[in-house]
C-alpha cells in the first residue's frame, strides 16, 4: 500500500502559493484567526495553521475572546475584524459558545474573506459547482490529495462516510464537479460495510476512531482519512484502521500526517487568492 503523505501535497501547494505571490509588494496577506474560549482542539488547530501559514511567508494574527462574551459584544468585535482592510481572510474556529448566534456570524462574514466557506454565498457556490467561491478547506484538501497524487477521479465510485457541512456535504459536491459518482453515507446508512467495500475512492469523515476496518475497504481502493480521533491509548488516529488495510487498499492517507497538513496549506492558498482578488 502506498502511503499518501500530506507533507508532499502541502509542499506542492506552497510552490503554487509562491508563484501566486510573485510581484506582490507590501506586507504579506494577513489571516485573522478568531477564537472564542480556550478549547484545546481549537488552540491546537490554531497553532498548526499559524505555523504553516508563517512558513509560507504569510501573516497570521489571533483574535481571542473570553468564552462568556455576549452575543452583542462578539458581533461588534467580529465586525471590526471583518472590516479591517489589513485582514485579507478570516478563519473562525467553531462551534461558538451557545450564547452567540452562529448563524448570524455566517451571514455577517464578508464572503471575500470567508476562507473556510461558511457563508451562505460560498456554500451556494460550492453546491452550484462555481469555483469562484471558497469551499471548506478540509473538503478541498481531500480533492487536492487525489489530484496532486495523479489519482483519476472521473467516473470513480466514490463513497464518503459523513454528511457534515464542514466535510461530507461540500466534499460530495466537489467530487461531483470532478465527475466522480458519489455515494454519501451516515449513521442511518444500511449495509455501510458493503457500500464502502464497493468504493474505488473511500473518504472517511465520521469522527469515529478506527471504525473502518479491513472489512470496509475493497481491493485496490484509494482511502482518504479525514478523521482526527484519539484511540484507547491516547494516541491520535483516523477513522480508518490503517494497519488492517495494508494488504487491501492501493493507497491511503495516514493520521497524523495526511489530510490535516493539506487543510492548512489550502487555507494558505485561499488567503492568497482572497488577497489577490481584493487588490484587483
Ligand atoms: P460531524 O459533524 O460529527 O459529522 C460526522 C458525520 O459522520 C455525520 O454525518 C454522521 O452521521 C457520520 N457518522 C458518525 N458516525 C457514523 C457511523 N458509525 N456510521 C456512519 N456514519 C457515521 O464531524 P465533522 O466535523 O464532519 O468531522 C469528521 C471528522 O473529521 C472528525 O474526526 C473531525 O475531527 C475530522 N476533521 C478533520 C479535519 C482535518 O483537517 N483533517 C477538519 C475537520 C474535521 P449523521 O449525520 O447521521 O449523524
Amino acid at each position: 500500500m502506498i502511503v499518501l503523505k500530506g507533507a508532499e501535497v502541502s509542499a506542492r501547494i506552497k510552490e503554487q502559493v509562491q508563484r501566486m505571490l510573485e510581484g506582490w509588494d507590501g506586507p504579506a496577506p494577513k489571516l485573522a484567526i478568531v477564537r472564542v474560549g480556550e478549547n484545546p482542539d481549537d488552540m491546537s488547530y490554531e497553532r498548526g495553521a499559524k505555523k504553516k501559514l508563517e512558513s509560507f511567508g504569510l501573516r497570521v494574527d489571533s483574535y481571542t475572546y473570553p468564552a462568556d462574551i455576549s452575543d452583542a459584544d462578539f458581533k461588534e468585535a467580529f465586525r471590526a475584524v471583518n472590516e479591517d482592510r489589513d485582514v485579507s481572510g478570516i478563519l473562525l474556529l467553531r462551534p461558538l459558545p451557545k450564547q452567540i448566534r452562529e448563524k448570524d456570524i455566517e451571514k455577517m462574514i464578508d464572503p471575500g474573506k470567508d476562507l473556510d466557506g461558511i457563508s451562505p454565498a460560498n456554500i451556494a457556490k460550492v453546491f452550484a459547482g462555481d469555483a469562484s467561491g471558497f469551499a471548506p478547506c478540509t473538503a478541498e484538501a481531500v480533492v487536492e490529495v487525489l489530484k496532486q497524487n495523479d489519482i483519476g477521479i472521473t467516473g470513480k465510485r466514490t463513497v464518503i462516510v459523513g454528511r457534515s457541512m464542514v466535510v461530507g456535504k461540500p466534499l460530495s459536491m466537489l467530487m461531483l464537479k470532478e465527475n466522480a459518482t458519489v455515494t454519501i453515507c451516515h449513521t442511518r446508512t444500511k449495509d455501510l460495510e458493503e457500500t464502502c467495500r464497493g468504493a474505488e475512492i473511500l473518504v472517511a469523515a465520521a469522527g469515529r476512531a478506527k471504525m473502518l476496518n479491513g472489512e470496509y475497504v475493497g481491493k485496490e481502493a484509494v482511502v482518504v482519512d479525514v478523521g482526527i480521533n484519539v484511540d484507547e491509548n491516547g494516541k491520535l488516529c483516523g477513522d480508518v484502521d490503517f494497519e488492517a488495510i495494508q494488504d487491501t487498499a492501493a493507497m491511503a492517507t495516514p493520521v497524523p500526517g495526511g489530510v490535516g497538513a493539506v487543510t492548512t496549506a489550502v487555507l494558505a492558498k485561499h488567503l492568497v487568492r482572497a488577497a489577490l482578488e481584493r487588490r484587483r
